[in-house]
C-alpha cells in the first residue's frame, strides 16, 4: 500500500519537478530496499474485491464524496482468483483510450496506482512487472453507480485473460470520451446533479500534506527493519547487513561480530 501510494505520488510530483520531485525519487528508491528485503508483501498488495466500496484514499476515491455507490473495478492481486474470459476488440480499445484520455485530460486523478503486476511476479517473470498504464484511473459513469478502475485492468485482459464484470463493460461501452463535455455532463447525471470531485484540481496543498504523510510511514517502516549493533549502537539497515555465518551479522560501523537470532 504505502508502496503503490509513493509510486503514485512520484508520478505526479514529476510534472511539478522540484525539490518534493527529488524527495520522493530517494523515498521511492527506499521502498525499493524494502522490496529486495521480502518485506514488500505487506506494503505493496491491496485486492479491491470488484464491485465493493473502499476508500483507497482521500478526495474521490473515497465513496463518502460520493451520492451513489463508488464501485472498485479490477484492483486485482495475486494470489487472489478473478473471472476469466473474452473481452471484445470494441471494448479493449474503448478502454484503452479512456485510459489516455483520462490521463491527459485528468492528470491528478493519475496518481494513485503505479503498480507491479504480482500474477507475473508470482508467475517468475523476472523484475518488477511494472504495469505502466497503472498509473492512471478511470471513472465511468454507471446506472445510479459510478464504477473507478485502474489502467491496469488493460494488462490483466490481454496478459491475464480478466473478465471484469458485465456491468461495467456495459458503462464503458456508453461513456462519452473522458476529456469532452458529455463525460462531464454523464458523471454529474450518475451522481444526481453534484460535481464529483474527481473533475477538480488536485492542490499543491493537499498534495504537499500527503507527501509528507508518506515520507513519515516509510521512514517508520525502514526504521523497524533495522537491527541495532550491540556494541556500537549502529542502526543496520537491512541492505548494510551482511552475513558473517548463517545466523551471524557483522557490523559495517565497528566490525563487531553478534548472532541476530538473540536479539
Ligand atoms: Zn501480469
Ligand atoms: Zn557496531
Amino acid at each position: 500500500m504505502v508502496t503503490k501510494k509513493a509510486f503514485a505520488y512520484l508520478s505526479l510530483a514529476s510534472k511539478m519537478g522540484d525539490l518534493l520531485y527529488r524527495e520522493l525519487v530517494s523515498v521511492t528508491r527506499s521502498v525499493g530496499e524494502i522490496y529486495n528485503h521480502g518485506a514488500y508483501k505487506e506494503l505493496a498488495l491491496v485486492h479491491i474485491p470488484d464491485l465493493t466500496s473502499f476508500r483507497y484514499h482521500e478526495g474521490p476515491f473515497d465513496p463518502e464524496k460520493w451520492l451513489v455507490p463508488l464501485l472498485y473495478v479490477g484492483w486485482l492481486e495475486h494470489p487472489q482468483s478473478f473471472t476469466t474470459g473474452n473481452v471484445t476488440s470494441t471494448l479493449l480499445s474503448k478502454l484503452n483510450a479512456m485510459v489516455s484520455q483520462s490521463n491527459s485530460a485528468y492528470p491528478g486523478l493519475s496518481f494513485l496506482g503505479w503498480e507491479s503486476c504480482s500474477f507475473c511476479i508470482a508467475s517468475g517473470v523476472p523484475g518488477w512487472c511494472v504495469i505502466s498504464e497503472s498509473c492512471t484511473n478511470i471513472f465511468v459513469p454507471g446506472n445510479r453507480v459510478v464504477y473507478v478502475a485502474t489502467g491496469g485492468i488493460l494488462h490483466y485482459i490481454e496478459t491475464h485473460s480478466y473478465l471484469p464484470p458485465a456491468d461495467f463493460l456495459a458503462a464503458v461501452s456508453k461513456c462519452p470520451d473522458i476529456d469532452s463535455n458529455e463525460y462531464r455532463a454523464a458523471l454529474r447525471l450518475a451522481n444526481p446533479g453534484f460535481t464529483p470531485s474527481c473533475l477538480e484540481e488536485v492542490s499543491r496543498e493537499h498534495l504537499e500534506k500527503t507527501v509528507a504523510a508518506i515520507l513519515s510511514e516509510v521512514k517508520q517502516k525502514q526504521k523497524s527493519l533495522n537491527t541495532p549493533c550491540p556494541k556500537c549502537g549502529h542502526q543496520i539497515t537491512p541492505a548494510e547487513i551482511r552475513r558473517v555465518s548463517w545466523d551471524e551479522i557483522e557490523c559495517p560501523k565497528c566490525g563487531h561480530r553478534f548472532s541476530a537470532a538473540k536479539l
